[in-house]
């Protein structure tokens, strides 16, 4: 067989290829380089002000940044010529805090960015989320308005509610900090399931119960690097550099 007929190796689903970011004089990301390969659930930790946010938000064309590369599903993101509300539409992104619209219905909620960004019918776009507004267990929601749920119900609405427009990718910001204790396992239960299922994730979070139960790999930021980038088993087994020996006897 000639190399041109042998079949074509997927690239990764998002590529960061030595990005480097400043905030006037400070750098707060230096030469990060990392992929995600498709169906990859990858897990970022680190220090408070290592860089964990900015990078994630690097990856959804929130943040720019000055140096560097970074390719989401074969999209460059910095190219003058991509289309970002097309490829922000296909990254789904949950934060910290939920960031639901206030003043709208949980319906609402799920339906507006498929009704404007995907052009879907009323009917199209309420199937849907009733349908994704189920798998979180919260059908009985609906008519509701966010302020009537709880932290960790808001966490599944918001969930959903990226989900509803067909992601190829999800990124997570500590998407358990601000809940109560009570409610980070139901919000954790719902990522392990869209992990099982095969979905892409990027998640920043300190939950190591959740990196051991479904991430491949872990990275370890600290002060604007990626300090490590290891198989899951690696990272928890021995750990390489000292930092992230620190860092996981700090939380562990
Ligand atoms: P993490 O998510 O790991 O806690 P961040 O990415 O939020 O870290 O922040 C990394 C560093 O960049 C911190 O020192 C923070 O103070 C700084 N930083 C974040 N956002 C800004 C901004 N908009 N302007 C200036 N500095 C910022
Ligand atoms: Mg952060």
């Amino acid at each position: 067989m000639t190399a041109s007929a042998m079949p074509q190796a997927a690239g990764p689903m998002i590529d960061i290829d030595q990005v480097s970011k400043w905030y006037g004089d400070f750098q707060v990301l230096t030469n990060c380089t990392t992929n995600v390969a498709k169906g990859d659930v990858v897990v970022v930790c680190g220090p408070s002000g290592s860089g964990k946010s900015t990078l994630i938000k690097c990856v959804n064309a929130l943040e720019p940044f000055q140096k560097g590369q970074i390719t989401v599903d074969g999209t460059k993101i910095a190219d003058k010529k991509t289309n970002l509300p097309k490829l922000r539409s296909r990254v789904g992104m949950v934060f910290q805090h939920f960031e639901l619209f206030p003043h709208l219905s949980i319906t609402d909620n799920l339906t507006l960015a498929q009704r404007k960004v995907l052009g879907r019918g009323r009917e199209e776009a309420q199937q849907k989320g009733m349908a994704l507004l189920k798998r979180v267990g919260l059908e009985a929601h609906a008519h509701k308005f966010p302020g009537q749920l709880s932290g960790g119900q808001q966490q599944r609405v918001a969930i959903a509610r990226a989900l509803a427009m067909n992601p190829v990718v999800m990124l997570f910001d500590e998407p358990t900090s601000a809940l109560d204790p009570e409610m980070v396992g139901e919000v954790l239960d719902v990522m392990v399931e869209l992990a099982r299922e095969g979905m892409t994730m990027m998640v920043v979070t300190h939950e190591m119960g959740f990196a051991r139960k479904v991430a491949n790999r872990v990275i370890f930021m600290d002060r604007g690097e990626i300090v490590e980038d290891a198989r899951k088993e690696e990272f928890f087994g021995s750990p390489r550099s000292e930092r992230a020996q620190t860092f996981l006897s700090k939380i562990l």
